[in-house]
Formats: C-alpha cells, sequence, structure tokens
C-alpha cells in the first residue's frame, strides 16, 4: 500500500452500486442518471482535523458526521440521498484508521441506500469534504423562503443536546448521565426518512446545523417575515435538563443550547391545516415533533419565556472569519 490507487482500491471501493449509476470509480467523472420527474440535489461539507472534531476523534465518528450532515441538508429539502463523492486529505497511510474510517463509511452507504461515485485522495492536513445528491419529486423541494405568516413552527428531536455534549467534553465532566449528549454531538441522525414525507404537508424548512436562533433567522430573512417563539415549548432531553440541575443551579442556558448548534434537527413550517398530518406522520415514524412557535408578519424572532417576557439571543452561530 503505498499510493492513493491502492488506498482507493482496498477502502473507496464498495460492492453495491445503485442501478442509475452509469459510471462510477477509475474514470475521469462518474456519471449518473436522473429521473424526469425528480429534480437533484447537490449539497457538501468540509471538516477540517482540528477545526471541525478535536485531533483525537476517532475515525468512525468522523466518518459517520461527514457524511450525516450532508444526509442532513438533504433533509432539510426533502430529498432523498443516492450518491456521494469523497474528497479526502490524509497526512499518511494509516491503514488502522482507513480501515475503521472505511467499515463506518460502508454502514452509512449501505443503510441509506448511497453509492460512492468518486472523489479524490490527496496527502496533507487531516480533511474530509462529502458532496451529497439527493433526489425529489419535482417543485416538492423544502426551501427557506417559504414561510408564511400564520403557520406554526415545528422542530424535530431535541434542541441542545450537541451543545451540552460538547460542554461536558470541554469542562471534563465525565459524567455517564450527559453520555445521550455526546452521542448526540458525534453521532447526529440527519432525518432522511421524516423529511421524505414531509415534503407532501411542508415547503419550508432548514436543518439546525448552526444552532436555532440562526437557523430560524435564515428562515425569516429568505422568507421575510418574523417569528414568536415560546421558550418552554422547545423540547430538552432529560439529559440536557439533568445537566442544568447538576451544574448550572437549576438555571436553563438557553443561549447555549439556542445559539451552539450540531443539532442537526429540522426546523420547518406547517399551516394550520396541515398540522394534524404531519403529527400523524411523525408518530408513525416515532419521531419526536414539537410545535415551538408561529411565524409573524412583524420581522424579527423573539423568544418568550414562561413568564411572558421576551428574551434575547445576539449570538447567531459559529462563525469561521
Ligand atoms: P483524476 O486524476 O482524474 O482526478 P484521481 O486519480 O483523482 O483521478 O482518482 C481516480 C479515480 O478514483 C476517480 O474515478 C476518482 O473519482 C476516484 N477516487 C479518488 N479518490 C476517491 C475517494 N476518496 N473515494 C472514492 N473515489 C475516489
Ligand atoms: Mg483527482
Amino acid at each position: 500500500m503505498n499510493n492513493e490507487f491502492d488506498i482507493i482500491k482496498k477502502y473507496f471501493t464498495f460492492p453495491d452500486i445503485r442501478d442509475d449509476v452509469l459510471i462510477s470509480g477509475g474514470d475521469d467523472c462518474a456519471s449518473v442518471s436522473v429521473p424526469e420527474n425528480k429534480q437533484l440535489l447537490i449539497t457538501t461539507d468540509t471538516f477540517i482535523s482540528g477545526v471541525h472534531f478535536p485531533l483525537e476523534t476517532c475515525p468512525e465518528d468522523i466518518a459517520y458526521k461527514a457524511v450525516m450532515v450532508n444526509l442532513s441538508d438533504l433533509a432539510a429539502m426533502g430529498a432523498s440521498p443516492a450518491w456521494i463523492t469523497l474528497a479526502i486529505t490524509l497526512p499518511e497511510i494509516d491503514e488502522a484508521w482507513l480501515s475503521r474510517f472505511s467499515k463506518t463509511l460502508a454502514d452509512l452507504l449501505k443503510r441509506f441506500n448511497i453509492t460512492l461515485i468518486g472523489g479524490d485522495t490527496t496527502k496533507g492536513v487531516l480533511s474530509i469534504t462529502v458532496q451529497a445528491m439527493g433526489l425529489c419529486d419535482r417543485d416538492k423541494v423544502l426551501r427557506r423562503d417559504q414561510a408564511k405568516p400564520g403557520d406554526k413552527v415545528y422542530v424535530t428531536g431535541h434542541i441542545g443536546d450537541a451543545a451540552i455534549g460538547l460542554l461536558s467534553i470541554l469542562n471534563k465532566l465525565d459524567d455517564s448521565n450527559l453520555q445521550p449528549c455526546i452521542s448526540r454531538l458525534n453521532r447526529p441522525e440527519a432525518r432522511v426518512v421524516f423529511a421524505e414525507g414531509l415534503v407532501l404537508y411542508s415547503t419550508c424548512a432548514i436543518d439546525l446545523s448552526d444552532g436555532l436562533v440562526a437557523d430560524l433567522g435564515h428562515i425569516l430573512d429568505a422568507s421575510n417575515c418574523g417569528a414568536e417563539i415560546l421558550l418552554p415549548s422547545i423540547p430538552l432531553s432529560s439529559a440536557s435538563s439533568y445537566y442544568f440541575e447538576r451544574y448550572n443551579d437549576g438555571i436553563t442556558d438557553w443561549a447555549t443550547l439556542l445559539t451552539q448548534g450540531d443539532d442537526y434537527e429540522l426546523c420547518f413550517t406547517v399551516s394550520k391545516q396541515n398540522e394534524s398530518a404531519v403529527n400523524e406522520l411523525a408518530d408513525k415514524q416515532g419521531l419526536k415533533i414539537s410545535c415551538i412557535g408561529e411565524i409573524t408578519e412583524r420581522i424579527g424572532l423573539s423568544f418568550v419565556n414562561s413568564n411572558g417576557d421576551k428574551e434575547n439571543f445576539s449570538q447567531t452561530g459559529f462563525k469561521h472569519f
């Protein structure tokens, strides 16, 4: 094993190939076929060692998250994942590392019926760029600019677990009760299947990568409206509630929960007449969804606490520059 072609052959070539892949692995480009009634959606995300994950992160978690955050972008627009490319930069050929990375990648590809159709392999500081491509029925795409005053605002799952997971790692709390939060940080769950059904009842969604304040803010900017969110309606997990009881004098730190990011839950809007259908869809899938507020004509995002007072969270997500 002494060049990139050996690496690609052994670790980035998988036997299961979708029928809609025309050319993959080995030629200058990959080629796929898109059905006429479908729309192609394309997204990419880069993971750099020391920037997006600590140097000591295990290869399984790196592979998992690098793929999953891209699937979350596809889910945010209602697309079913179909193909990915992988551009990977490695500091050295470490076969034990590559084998563990490859195994997790293979598991995810199988689970979501995705084909790895190509990529690039280079030497340098560890960095992983996944491009994911998916399909959605034409004109059924979920977009950021479709929220309408009177729509209800919903989120999937719990908000802020990853933020608590990160706090517990940074503060070396070593408390097994917080393990669910660390799992959410390292192993987010893109809401792919739910999003595939959601396209029937919603036109507007975003995935929560930078925190609810920033990401809902993107919907409001694009849709030219505002929202009133009720803090007591925002779903918190028992692990994060435990964190505040045990380590923060019982005070819920909303700023951390709503601005730290890495939730990879969906935030979406639903008209009142589609609410019961959306709740039924989530119920059927055993997925928790929560109505957290309403879209308003008045511009601006306001949060109302249990006393009926407004609260502001100015910090708006992680920025690289
Ligand atoms: P080129 O020189 O034409 O850019 P490369 O030498 O970079 O081709 O890659 C050779 C083939 O291997 C291409 O088909 C490319 O898509 C594929 N490939 C390279 N790296 C990866 C990777 N990490 N995962 C999957 N396929 C890869
Ligand atoms: Mg190349």
